[in-house]
């Protein structure tokens, strides 16, 4: 069997000594697959995202047990830069791009130091045919793109590291409802064509459900089901809490 690319094994994150944030999560994202982390409003999923991608602020918080492994290794406290090497990338909450600069400039600046200047000219023009709209403006001022444009932004900004495993921390937050099938019909493609994992943090657990193929649900720091998307979906639990009554 091959092992997963990613894998926590019963991680503790402590913040400020005393708040146990999350529990002892236990987690697997496969080569090539696409998971949902659903849960409601500090469940512990940033937390959970963050003690991947290397954020925690080591004087805020820490793994204070358990252990992450990413493609067979544990990563043990390795800086962010280094798992962005390896090919690990958190697209933090909230779609945080520069918004003086074009779309053009701020995936330029996301570009890997070593990349030459033809690879980031392909590589954007390989993220534009995925996200046409971003095509569009991608010589006006950021600041001025819609929700979704920015969201589209901010994805592509992270493909830019050329990453073996994307994670998105509420892509769907404050979008309408036909922006977030359209952005998560494009990541499921880039996720089929380009064999790239997806770890995907939610609360919307409708749309999410939709394009991953097993998803986890944390409450209170812990994982309390773990499933796939169809099971899920058919959970009378998830259908009350997560997708509005059923
Ligand atoms: P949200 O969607 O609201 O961000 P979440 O599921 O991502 O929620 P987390 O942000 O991971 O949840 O928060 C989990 C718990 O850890 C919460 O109780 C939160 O108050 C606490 N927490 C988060 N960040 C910190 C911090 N820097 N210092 C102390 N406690 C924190």
């Amino acid at each position: 069997m091959t092992p997963p690319l990613l894998a926590l094994n019963s991680v503790e994150v402590l913040y400020d000594q005393v708040i146990l944030a999350i529990r002892g999560i236990s987690l697997e994202v496969p080569k090539g697959g696409m998971v949902a982390l659903l849960g409601s409003n500090g469940a512990g999923k940033s937390t959970t995202l963050k003690a991947i991608s290397g954020l925690l602020k080591p004087e805020r918080g820490r793994i204070s047990r358990g252990s992450v492994s990413f493609d067979g290794k544990v990563i043990g406290d390795s800086p962010p830069q280094d798992r962005v090497a390896m090919g690990i990338c958190h697209v933090i909450e909230g779609r945080r791009v520069f918004e003086h600069l074009t779309p053009d400039e701020n995936l330029e600046a996301a570009a890997p130091m070593s990349m030459s200047g033809a690879a980031v000219r392909a590589e954007k023009e390989r993220i534009y045919e995925y996200f046409p709209r971003l095509a569009e403006r991608r010589r006006s001022e950021s600041g001025y793109l819609s929700g979704g444009e920015q969201q589209m932004l901010a994805i592509g900004r992270g493909l830019m590291t050329q990453p073996r495993l994307l994670m998105l921390d509420e892509p769907s937050l404050g979008l309408a409802p036909f922006l977030v099938t359209e952005i998560f019909g494009i990541i499921r493609r880039i996720n089929a064509e380009q064999g790239l994992s997806v770890l995907l943090v939610e609360q919307n657990a409708i749309a999410a459900l939709d394009v991953v193929s097993h998803g986890y649900l944390i409450e209170n720091g812990r994982i309390v089901m773990h499933d796939s998307a169809e099971a899920m979906k058919a959970n009378s639990d998830i259908k009350e809490f997560y997708l509005g009554g059923g």
